[in-house]
């Protein structure tokens, strides 16, 4: 049975204390991480980005995978480890892995101190056992308050049970309903012209591979006059980017009664003194309106790029998923998509290996990739998750086929990339350089606006005029000159 979540505390650290965090997953979790740290923060903490200088470590967990789950308990032991040998005084563990584990961690893992839910990122500040400072509450922030609403459709798949925990051992009792806004405190992370919002938390699709909507509670939205404030705020310290995130992002504003609430907010933005490049990621397929595309191509500031997620190409697995759609309607709506926005980049990705997937259905998939010509394209192995729907559907491939279905549908993506890559040679674009490349000393790496924060492959620079050595957060003119399957090359001109 679910139990009711618990923090405990047994004595505060003499402040400052010295707090380390180590954020897993997606950007999603992410933003959750800076709001925990600047909740830390305003209470006096020191933040340290050396686990062996910190006092308190905070594991911020992911648990959309199994291989996701593994890596988020091995992180915690080896946090655990800096508490047995070293400095640390406590450990806390946050995130999506405690929503479903709560019980199991703080049982197997002695050394955790205390966990806080996806919903209840205030009660770091008693977790990692520093004092809290005054703070003026943030009048918009929980779901089930008079300002927040849900949207019916969400509300009809809690009724059936979508959000249900209850075959989960040791989970969190309550749904999480948390929202951050923009009275909360936040410590970027990201290079500092570039920055995530997250809009909107939780999501109402039905989706048969996945357990996030029980993770991450019902679909709610931020207010639309809180993100602009944020936005606003962010643009005024020197952000240049904003990437809009969200578990469904094209939902937004359904919850608040908007129509197009997602092109609304994208107008606002795009008419804010700064912003450089806007976009989002996370479209859901049939929520993609053609409002939304004509925002897009209307403003030079929103980045001319998709990212939506399609998950599969056939109809029959898209059906046993839940989700709908098929190849020939996607190939209608990405023509569409190139249609009104040119020279628009396109991103999906994929889940392969779903159960029952026929060698029919695989090549389906393959041959809609091939049309797609995706600019970029993620491949997932489909991962078994109790509690998602799909973990009692027959026909369960093995490990082995799903990767090497996995890797043939790779390699199809990597002709086109590279083929795509190719064709930039010669091209000019604004590109944010991000500083030195991890690749070599000798080389500088950025992005240009096809490529989304830490997702896409990687612009190289190599060459730039003399005498004017390119900065870190500052924008150039460059002009491709070489490709690889998935980088460039570029020259600052
Ligand atoms: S849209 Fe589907 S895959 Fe994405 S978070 Fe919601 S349920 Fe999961």
């Amino acid at each position: 049975m679910p139990v009711k979540k618990s923090i405990s505390v047994t004595s505060k650290l003499a402040a400052p204390a010295k707090v380390g965090f180590v954020s897993l997953g997606c950007p999603k979790n992410l933003v959750d991480s800076e709001v925990m740290m600047g909740m830390l923060a305003q209470a006096g903490a020191e933040l340290t980005p050396n686990a062996e200088d910190a006092d308190v470590i905070v594991v911020n967990t992911c648990s959309f995978i199994g291989t996701a789950q593994q890596e988020s308990i091995d992180t915690i032991l080896e946090m655990a480890r800096h508490k047995t040998g070293g400095m640390a005084k406590r450990l806390v563990v946050a995130g999506c892995l405690v929503e479903r584990f709560h019980d199991a961690i703080r049982k197997n893992i002695p050394e955790v101190d205390a966990v806080v839910g996806t919903g209840e990122l205030e009660r770091i500040l008693a977790a990692a056992g520093v004092e809290e400072a005054p703070r003026a509450p943030g009048p918009f922030n929980i779901l089930g308050s008079n300002t927040l609403t849900s949207r019916p459709e969400g509300d009809h798949r809690r009724e059936q049970g979508r959000f249900a925990r209850d075959s989960w051992d040791g989970a969190v009792a309550d749904l999480p309903n948390y929202l951050y806004d923009d009275h909360t405190p936040r410590v970027l992370t990201t290079p500092r012209s570039s920055a995530y919002i997250k809009i909107a938390e939780g999501c109402d699709h039905p989706c048969t591979f996945c357990i996030i909507p029980q993770l991450r509670g019902q679909f709610r939205s931020r207010r639309f006059e809180s993100v602009v404030a944020e936005a606003e705020r962010l643009a005024q310290s020197g952000v240049r980017e904003i990437t809009l995130i969200g578990q469904d992002t094209t939902c937004y504003g359904e919850d608040l009664g908007l129509k197009d609430g997602l092109a609304l907010l994208l107008e606002k933005l795009a008419a804010l003194e700064g912003l450089q490049w806007i976009r989002f990621l996370y479209a859901y397929p049939n929520k993609i309106t053609g409002r939304l595309l004509e925002t897009v191509a209307a403003h030079d500031n929103i980045c001319s790029y998709i990212d939506v997620p399609l998950q599969h190409a056939s109809a029959t697995v898209l059906k046993r998923m839940k989700r709908g759609g098929g190849a020939d309607l996607f190939l209608r709506s990405i023509e569409k998509m190139r249609r009104v926005i040119p020279d628009v980049t396109l991103r999906s990705s994929f889940i392969v290996g779903f159960p029952g997937e026929t060698e029919k259905e695989f090549d389906e998939l393959c041959g809609f990739v091939k049309e797609a010509a995706f600019d970029w394209m993620g491949a997932f192995s489909y991962s078994d998750q109790e509690g998602a729907g799909a973990f009692d559907h027959d026909g369960k491939l093995s490990t082995r086929e799903i990767e090497s279905r996995r890797k043939s549908l790779m390699s199809i993506q990597k002709k086109i990339s590279r083929a795509k890559k190719k064709s930039l040679i010669g091209r000019e674009f604004d590109l944010l350089l991000e500083g030195a490349s991890t690749e070599s000393d000798l080389l500088l790496e950025g992005r240009t606006s096809m490529h989304a924060p830490e997702i896409d492959g990687r612009v190289f620079v190599n060459d730039y005029p003399d005498g004017n050595e390119p900065k870190e957060g500052e924008f150039y003119r460059c002009r491709i000159t070489a490709a690889h399957d998935y980088d460039v090359v570029a020259e600052i001109v």
